[in-house]
């Protein structure tokens, strides 16, 4: 059989009254999409493309069960939604009559964005600005009751289930820890208590929708919190709603509101998938574990050491909504990985956009973006094999038309190759692996070490001719700029460059960073260790004390390189970094004893070091290295080259616009251009 390799992963779960068919979830994710005027139609689409591709069973992103315990458009509280929700689930069953669709019952209680929200105690969550309204009894009832009316409207519009979660810093979940639960009726104190809301939704949701239903319950496995639950608590709950009639108990790991990363691509394969083992030895129903699964030999190896029974994955399935399939015909040297950037998902919904995917600019735009067969088959010519060219290769020759791509240098991946050698960015490989067999599979005529000129390409008889040059770094114009204290973060970067034991950076943009992070950085990447890992950010797996992380100091490794990141603007450096991940950097980075200082205006180099004012004082840095990342400007003179011989060309990438560059413009942008010529 293809999949012999992943038999565990391809063997179905029995669950009595129902069969799922694989081991694979896609996990729970809010896209935006639910809020969108044609939100069901584009859900429909979006679920139904990876329900045809074999994913066992999808959870919808979270749903709210009345007007209190909704954000936005995403709910399912009245007969009328119900048939909204239809089109969905009809879409997904039609698609794959053996594949299930639950839907997530999500309650934000005090997260929620209004001043409807409810909780145990008017304690307000410290990422939110309400303060929640304390529930009174009657309050309790309504919400238990309504979690229930919620799961028999799911039944009614057509799902095999319902998840209800349990943890994050929702509403369930802050009944369960003190210091959101304040109660002193039957609903706080002891733990049995604060569970009793728990299970109480449970145990009314199984009465109203009967024995032949799913429910699964996320609980809180490991929250992440100082003072969070006990790893006994976890587990009584885990068992409290076994008895109460889940059929699935899932694991969650973190609150929003806690300082530890737990998705980030920085946070190893896996990394938490042993505490889902240990609840599993405690129960008799499935565990699903999850974060950071993102490739079928880590499902297999976590199903392997019975870590779990099922294996969630989200965000891997927006980069590919065929890795399922792609694994089940033993191509998954095809499978688009997600490299847990959260530049295109979690990113976007954080500032008011709809979630998609860097490496797969398609997600939660299947209505609109499609890579349809070519009428006219054209012979093009792209320049350049960083993500730009790459994309755009791939999806053009994909789509038909015959594309030979010029690279320069004597490999793929453009200024991929510099992100890789960044420490907890390794996932860059695995684009790179995606690329490099999609050139093959779509048959793109390769041309490494070969730097296209405006003349061969001007008498190459090509239709069209797609610069993707990338960007050439800035060299600032600042006294002394040529000094032999000053290196280019290139050379850094590939090791090119002695880098002493002091240093200033010039430029604190994403590339700053992550040289601070490389020049700082001592031993094994934590990205790939997770008792490293485990250290650097003060989890105890081994003991669990309460929130997997309470009493536990971060022990900080670092080179002892003593770092200065400087840049001009008055900001506090660092803002600019993406809104989920970027205070992990800044964090890592500040334990290291790296100085971030905005406010710089650079007057010279010169043998003492560099010399600046900072916020109108003088001030030396009198540093061996000075490592200059300020930005870059686009590699255009091709374009222009070819102008002048009438010859026209399309420009994308770094080459079109270096200013606020990255990776997802960069393949958004190729994209398109191939789905349109
Ligand atoms: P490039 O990647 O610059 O590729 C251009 C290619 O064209 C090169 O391979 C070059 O050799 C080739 N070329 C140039 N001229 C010719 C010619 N005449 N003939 C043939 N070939 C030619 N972005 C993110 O979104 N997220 C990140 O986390 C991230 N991290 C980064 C970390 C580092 C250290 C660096 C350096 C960059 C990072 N980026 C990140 C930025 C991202 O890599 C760039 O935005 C992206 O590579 C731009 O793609 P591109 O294809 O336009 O250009
Ligand atoms: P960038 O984010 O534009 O940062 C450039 C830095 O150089 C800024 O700090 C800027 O700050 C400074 N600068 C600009 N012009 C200067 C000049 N003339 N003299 C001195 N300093 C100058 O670009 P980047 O860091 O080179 O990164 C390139 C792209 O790659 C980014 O846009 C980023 O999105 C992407 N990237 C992303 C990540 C990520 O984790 N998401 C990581 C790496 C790279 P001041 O003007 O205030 O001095
Ligand atoms: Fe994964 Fe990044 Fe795509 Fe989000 S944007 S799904 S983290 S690759």
């Amino acid at each position: 059989m293809a999949h012999h390799k992943y038999e565990r992963l391809f063997t179905p779960l029995d669950l009595g009254f129902t069969t799922i068919k694989n081991r694979v979830i896609m996990g729970s994710m809010h896209t935006g999409i639910e809020d969108l005027d044609n939100a069901h139609e584009r859900l429909a689409r979006f679920y139904a493309e990876r329900a045809a591709n074999d994913v066992g069973m999808i959870i919808t992103g979270g749903h709210g069960p009345n007007e209190e315990g909704s954000i936005e458009g995403a709910k399912l509280t009245t007969d009328a939604e119900v048939a909204g929700h239809r089109i969905i689930t009809d879409a997904v069953h039609s698609a794959a009559p053996d594949a299930k669709i639950c839907l997530q019952i999500l309650h934000p209680g005090p997260l929620g964005d209004s001043e409807k929200s409810v909780a145990p105690s008017a304690i307000k969550s410290p990422i939110k600005r309400f303060v929640p309204n304390e529930l009174d009894e009657v309050g309790i009832e309504k919400q238990i009751e309504d979690h229930a009316r919620c799961a028999v409207l799911a039944r009614e519009a057509g799902y095999d289930g319902v998840e209800i979660i349990g943890s994050a810093g929702y509403l369930v979940s802050t009944f369960l820890v003190e210091k959101t639960n304040h109660r002193t009726d039957k609903w706080g104190g002891s733990f049995e208590n604060r569970m009793r809301f728990a299970v109480e939704i449970v145990a009314r949701t199984r009465a109203a929708v009967g024995s032949d239903f799913i429910i699964a319950f996320r609980v809180p496995a490991m929250d992440m919190l100082q003072g969070g639950l006990a790893f006994d608590e976890v587990v009584q709950l885990a068992q409290g709603v076994e008895a109460a009639g889940a059929n699935i108990v899932s694991s969650h790991f973190t609150w929003h509101e806690s300082p530890v990363p737990t998705i980030a691509t920085m946070v190893p394969r896996a990394a938490f998938a042993s505490v889902s083992g240990r609840i599993r030895e405690k129960l008799s129903i499935p565990v699903v574990t999850s974060n950071r699964i993102n490739m079928p030999d880590i499902a297999e190896d976590v199903l392997a050491r019975g870590h779990a029974d099922l294996v969630s994955m989200g965000r891997p399935m927006l980069a590919d909504p065929e890795l399922v399939a792609k694994a089940m015909e033993g191509r998954e040297d095809e499978i688009n990985t997600c490299i847990a950037c959260n530049q295109a998902c979690l990113d976007h919904l954080f500032t008011g956009r709809y979630a998609t995917c860097l490496v797969n600019p398609r997600a939660c735009n299947e209505t609109e973006l499609n890579y349809l067969p070519v009428t006219e088959k054209k012979k093009v010519a792209v320049v350049g094999a960083g993500p730009a060219g790459l994309a755009f290769s791939t999806v053009a020759a994909g789509r038909g038309h015959a594309v030979t791509l010029y690279e320069a240098s004597d490999g793929i991946g453009g200024q991929f190759n510099l992100a890789k050698r960044i420490p907890g960015k390794e996932e860059f490989h695995e684009t790179l692996r995606y690329y490099g067999r999609m050139l093959e599979v779509h048959g793109v005529d390769l041309k490494l070490n070969t730097t296209a000129d405006p003349g061969s390409l001007a008498d190459g008889g090509f239709d069209e001719i797609v610069i993707a040059a990338g960007i050439t770094p800035r060299h600032p114009d600042i006294e002394g700029i040529d000094h032999k204290s000053v290196v280019g973060y290139i050379d850094v970067i590939m090791g090119r460059a002695h880098v002493g034991d002091t240093v200033a950076i010039i430029g604190a943009g994403g590339i700053g960073f992550d040289v601070a992070e490389h020049i700082t950085h001592a031993g094994t990447s934590a990205a790939l260790d997770i008792g490293i890992f485990a250290r650097e950010w003060g989890i105890d797996f081994k003991h669990h004390p309460r929130g997997g992380v309470t009493g536990v100091e971060p022990a900080v490794e670092t080179s002892g390189r003593e770092v200065h990141l400087l840049q001009r603007k008055t900001t506090r450096v660092g803002a600019g970094l993406g809104k989920t991940t970027g205070w992990t950097h800044r964090i890592t980075l500040a334990r290291r004893g790296v100085q971030m200082v905005s406010g710089v205006e650079y007057l010279k180099i010169d043998d003492d070091g560099l010399h600046t004012m900072v916020n109108d004082e003088y001030r030396l840095f009198d540093v061996e290295t000075i490592i200059v990342c300020a930005g870059q400007l686009p590699h255009r003179t091709l374009h222009d080259e070819l102008a002048e011989r009438d010859q026209a060309s399309h420009l994308i990438g770094g080459a079109f616009e270096a200013v606020e560059l990255d990776a997802k413009r960069a393949i958004d942008q190729a994209s398109r251009l191939a789905a349109a010529i």
